[in-house]
């Protein structure tokens, strides 16, 4: 890419990369989960997924350490409520599946979801790549199960279906597409993080 505007429009290109969404379960002491959205199978032989998740995420700390993560394939009928509590907080102050009944212990050790999800892959870290803001984890696959024929969610799914319209009351400021977060203010700062979803200022629409 050659000039900043193209950069620019990346965002909205990437929005058309048919994601689905996940949760990412791991344990250190307490369970956790995260919302991801880039989980893939990368290998046949041997078996082995991928996942890349934000650094900042206390998930992305736990699968370092322990080296085994679970990813939850999120179905069609996932409520907004799903995305609030393992995606909208942080698993460092909140314990994510505190009265979350709709989980089960796989043989790994770690929690998969009962509810909202279709299958579940548990998987062990052969690899881990830098990426800048995200860490890749690539995985063998050490376990697997479907669990209903519920259809999988999309990343589209979400932005079309699930993810609530900003409140139209907000006279200025920008709301973050991803969330809905909206920041106050004329001019939102270029390196701006939205604080709820993490993504940067290119993820952010003035409000009209
Ligand atoms: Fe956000």
């Amino acid at each position: 890419m050659q000039s900043g505007a193209n950069v620019k429009t990346a965002g909205e290109v990437y929005r058309r990369l048919s994601y689905g969404l996940f949760v990412l379960t791991t344990r250190d002491g307490k369970d956790n989960g995260c919302i991801v959205n880039t989980v893939s199978q990368v290998a046949s032989a041997p078996e082995r997924i991928c996942v890349s998740v934000n650094k900042s995420n206390y998930t992305c700390e736990t699968v370092m350490k322990t080296g085994i993560f679970n990813a939850c394939i999120l179905s069609a009928d996932v409520p907004f409520s799903v995305f609030t509590r393992f995606g909208f907080q942080s698993g460092r102050t909140v314990d994510k599946f505190s009265r979350f009944d709709a989980a089960k212990r796989s043989e790994n050790g770690l929690l998969y979801l009962t509810e909202f999800s279709n299958s579940y892959i548990s998987a062990k870290l052969c690899a881990a790549v830098d990426c800048g803001s995200h860490m890749l984890f690539v995985g063998d696959v050490t376990g697997a199960e479907v669990l209903n024929g519920e259809a999988s969610v999309t990343y589209a799914d979400y932005f079309a279906k699930i993810k609530p319209k900003p409140a139209p009351r907000e006279k200025k400021g920008f709301v973050c597409k991803i969330c809905g977060y909206v920041y106050k203010g004329d001019e939102l700062p270029p390196d701006f993080i939205c604080p709820v979803c993490k993504h940067p200022a290119e993820d952010f629409e003035p409000i009209v």
